[in-house]
């Protein structure tokens, strides 16, 4: 069993933290709202009032923060956790940053002699609770097989992707064809039930035809089909839409760094801007077929 510094007990973090302490692992809980650690504590985490109480001589860091310059900070500021932890410590980011970010992290990690992998996640708060996580890792194959445990602690999947910054990449291009899916599966449904077609006919032909996907089969935007969908509960989330604008908004920064053409990605991401700008912000993603439908309220 290992000593597993966790910092960021948000949403995402604090149910993961407590997959770790059910493996039975020691947890030292920091985050900037004491209030989540103090939850952390309750369920057996030894709380840490900075990031040097959590770090020192811990095994294994793990950290669920919102955004790479959050990220950027925490690895490398003066008094961060590369100039905190042992020489032997396993370093695990699982925030979902953009693949720059990953890459100077990992980089300057490397650099400094430690294992470090990014392992951002596919999956939301009830995964993450529920250990059901998948995990899409980046890190020369040696760190892959030393964080893979821990995160096999936390997951039902875990997936090497490549190298530094590979596991972001794999999210955002998997997160990007969702969004663009999900649009277009809204454009036709919207479209079939103007032209006066039943939605659960549609449904039963398209997802038999070539539009079956993901969005349609699995998550349909319209109630009815799939009773699981969050569209039978008024498009409470589920995967929210700003999340999906988040993952859009990174997909495009790094295909424009990267010099490579998303004219689709760049499409979903003016549209789910929109729709949060215009009343979607507290909705599921998929409730973007109301925006569509000039259905906003
Ligand atoms: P969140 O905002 O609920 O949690 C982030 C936590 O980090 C907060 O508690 C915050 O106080 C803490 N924090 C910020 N800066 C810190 C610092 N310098 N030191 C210590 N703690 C700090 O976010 P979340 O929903 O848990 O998401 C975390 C990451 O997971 C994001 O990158 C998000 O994109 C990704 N993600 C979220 C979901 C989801 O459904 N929520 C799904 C997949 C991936």
């Amino acid at each position: 069993m290992a000593v597993i510094a966790f910092i960021g007990l948000g949403n995402m973090g604090s149910g993961m933290a407590a997959n770790l302490l059910k493996a039975g692992h020691t947890v030292r809980a920091y985050d900037l709202n004491k209030d989540a650690v103090a939850i952390l504590e309750k369920k057996g985490a030894t709380p840490a009032a900075d990031l040097r109480g959590a770090v020192t001589d811990a095994d294994v860091v793990v950290s669920m923060l919102p955004a790479g310059q959050h990220v950027r900070g925490v690895y490398l500021d003066e008094g961060g956790v590369l100039s905190l932890a042992k020489s032997d410590a396993v370093l695990i980011d699982c925030s979902t940053i953009d693949v720059d970010s990953a890459r100077e992290v990992a980089a300057k990690a490397s650099e400094a002699g430690f294992t470090f992998v990014d392992a951002p996640v596919s999956g939301g708060v009830a995964a993450a609770e529920g250990g059901t996580l998948t995990f899409m890792v980046g890190g020369p194959e040696e760190a892959f097989a030393k964080a893979e445990p821990f995160l096999s602690n936390m997951g039902k999947a875990v997936i090497r992707a490549g190298d530094a910054g590979a596991g972001q990449a794999a999210k955002i291009c998997n997160n990007m064809l969702l969004g663009i899916h999900m649009i277009g599966t809204c454009e036709a449904m919207n479209l079939a039930i103007k032209l006066g077609l039943d939605p659960q006919n549609f449904f039963d032909i398209a997802s038999k035809a070539s539009g079956q996907n993901w969005s349609l089969t699995s998550y349909c935007p319209v109630p009815g089909p799939v009773p699981t969908a969050p569209s039978n509960r008024d498009y409470v989330p589920g995967f929210a839409a700003p999340m999906m604008l988040k993952d859009l908004n990174l997909a495009m920064q790094t295909s424009k760094s990267a010099g490579v053409n998303t004219p689709m990605g760049e499409k979903a991401q003016t549209i789910y801007d929109a729709f949060v700008e215009q009343g979607g912000e507290a909705m599921d993603f998929s409730g973007v077929i109301k925006w569509l439908a000039g259905e906003m309220k």
